[in-house]
Formats: structure tokens, C-alpha cells, sequence
């Protein structure tokens, strides 16, 4: 999966619900603490799992899936989040988030910081009656989705915060890491946040150990994400994720945890000139988490003839 930028438009509108949020709480140091942001909102959080849905039995007419606000029966919204693996929800009527307890403890607070971005987001209430399976669709609402994932990327990592913060050391692993500390986030989102915030060519890869893959990898699509910063896309548009996976298949060490090597790579833009980058895998037991820095041009020095 790649990553998108939204339009600035968008972007602006989302931004200024955000400040307004990060202004009611008097622009917080990191990390943002969940808890408060749910207090100044006046909503309420509660956790359900598959096997039991206490927490949505109660009656509720209205839900946010899938960045849409649908009518439902209270059944429905039980169905809804069984028939689409539903990990979040938010419940206008309720004005309450339900997160599903069965993910990963880790990737609650994203889900949370999400819905609180569709509560806000006004373009995100409009309520749609009638035909829920056709409103409910999730491919519809992709480009809403992508809306809440950006307000979600802003609000917990502070705006201009985090911004000031990527820009004020070199960009390595550590920095990703010293995010991870400081904003109390996974370090997927904050690898994400790194490249999404730098001015300059980078790439962001979450793939599987390239020596260890299972039974699930596919080679037609070999990163979970494929995180490009908006130079890199400009000025690399043909380099593939099989290209940055093969480029990390071909050097990276059998270790299963921690750093795999730091190499200086060249790769040619699409313009056919030479730059060097620095490749830094890093195994968090999990998945791999590589992150592609820019060093500077790869330019051949020509001697001064007549010298
Ligand atoms: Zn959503």
C-alpha cells in the first residue's frame, strides 16, 4: 500500500480542526494524552470484542463507517462490524468511539485518534439514509478514510511539533526511534510521519524479513507500505517497492532483530542522474522498517582540464 497525499484543500480544513483541538488543550507537549482530547469533545470511549458486543447492544440509530454517517437499526451496526471487520467506530447519536479489543493493544490509540477525526471533520456527518449495503461500501470511502488517517497522523504527533522535531536532527533510524519515545506512537506512524514530513527525497518501506517470508508473502506486492515522501515521488516516480525490496533481498543481514546493515546506495532518478541514499533496515520482531535517506547527488567529478 502506498501512501497519498491529499489535496491541499483538504489538508487546510483538516489541519484547522486540528489546531482547534491542540488550541483547547493549550497546545500540549507530546505525547498527546487521548484522555483529555475525549474531555474537551465530550465524547465517551468503550472497547468491544467479536464475541461480545455488550457495548453496541444498547440503542443506537446513527453510526460513522467508513468516514460516511449512516441510519442503522441497532442490530445493523453489530453486522456492519462483523461484515466488514470493523477495528473502529464512531456513534454520533452516542457521540462515542468503540474500538475493537481484539487488535492490537498497540494500535488502539491510532483507531481512537481516527474516529475522533471523523467526529469532527463536517463533510464527515452527512447523514445518509436507505440502502446501507451501498452506502456502507468501504472502497467508496476511501479517500475519506485517507482524510481521518491524516487528521489521526496530525493530532498525534502535534503539527508543527512534530514538524520542528524531524527537521532538527539528521534523518536516520534514530530519529524515527526518538520519535517513538517522545510521541508515545508505533513506530510505523512515526516512520510514516518522518518521510510524509521531509522537504527532501525519502522513502519509508514496511515489509517482511526478506530472508524469512511466509507463507503470505507475495511477490507481486512485497511492502505492507510503500511510504514515499512528495519529492521522491516527483523525482522517482518509476522506482518500484519490488526495487526497494530486492535492493534490501540483495545486502541485508540474517538477523532477526534490530539494525540488518546501513548501506549507501545510488539510485538514478527519472531523469537518468545519480543520487546517493542510505538505506537503514531495521527488524522491530516483527516486520522489517527500512528507512531510504537522501545523502547527495552521486556526481563524477570531471579533473579541470588544462590544469
Ligand atoms: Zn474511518
Amino acid at each position: 500500500m502506498r501512501n497519498k497525499f491529499l489535496d491541499g484543500r483538504s489538508a487546510r480544513d483538516i489541519d484547522a480542526q486540528v489546531a482547534k483541538i491542540l488550541r483547547g488543550l493549550g497546545n500540549p507537549e507530546p505525547p498527546l494524552d487521548l484522555d483529555a482530547v475525549r474531555e474537551l469533545l465530550r465524547l465517551d470511549r468503550q472497547y468491544y470484542s467479536s464475541t461480545d458486543d455488550s457495548a453496541i447492544r444498547e440503542f443506537v440509530s446513527r453510526a460513522v463507517i467508513a468516514g460516511k454517517q449512516v441510519a442503522l437499526r441497532p442490530m445493523l451496526v453489530i453486522d456492519a462490524i462483523r461484515k466488514w471487520d470493523l477495528k473502529a467506530l464512531y456513534l454520533p447519536d452516542r457521540k462515542r468511539i468503540l474500538i475493537d479489543e481484539s487488535q492490537h493493544r498497540l494500535k488502539w490509540r491510532w483507531s481512537e485518534a481516527h474516529e475522533v477525526i471523523h467526529s469532527v471533520v463536517p463533510w464527515h456527518q452527512t447523514l445518509m439514509h436507505g440502502d446501507t449495503t451501498h452506502t456502507l461500501n468501504p472502497t467508496c470511502h476511501a479517500e475519506l478514510e485517507g482524510e481521518a488517517n491524516y487528521g489521526a497522523g496530525r493530532l498525534l504527533f502535534l503539527q508543527g511539533v512534530f514538524d520542528e522535531f524531524a527537521r532538527s536532527s539528521a534523518v536516520s533510524f534514530k530519529l524515527v526511534q526518538d520519535a517513538q519515545k517522545q510521541f508515545k506512537n508505533t513506530i510505523t506512524s512515526c516512520l510514516w510521519r518522518v518521510i510524509e514530513t521531509l522537504e527532501v527525497p525519502a522513502l519509508g518501506i514496511v515489509s517482511q524479513h526478506p530472508h524469512y517470508t511466509d507463507e503470505e508473502f507475495d511477490r507481486t506486492a512485497p511492502c505492507r507500505y510503500f511510504i514515499r515522501s512528495r519529492k521522491f515521488e516527483e523525482m522517482f516516480a518509476s522506482f518500484s517497492e519490488q526495487d526497494g525490496f530486492d535492493i534490501l533481498s540483495s545486502y541485508c543481514s540474517w538477523g532477526k532483530r534490530g539494525p540488518l546493515g546501513k548501506r549507501e546506495i545510488v539510485l538514478t532518478d527519472d531523469r537518468g542522474e545519480e543520487h546517493l541514499f542510505s538505506f537503514e533496515p531495521f527488524h522491530n520482531g516483527h516486520e522489517l522498517l527500512t528507512l531510504v535517506a537522501y545523502l547527495k547527488p552521486n556526481k563524477v567529478i570531471v579533473p579541470v582540464s588544462g590544469a
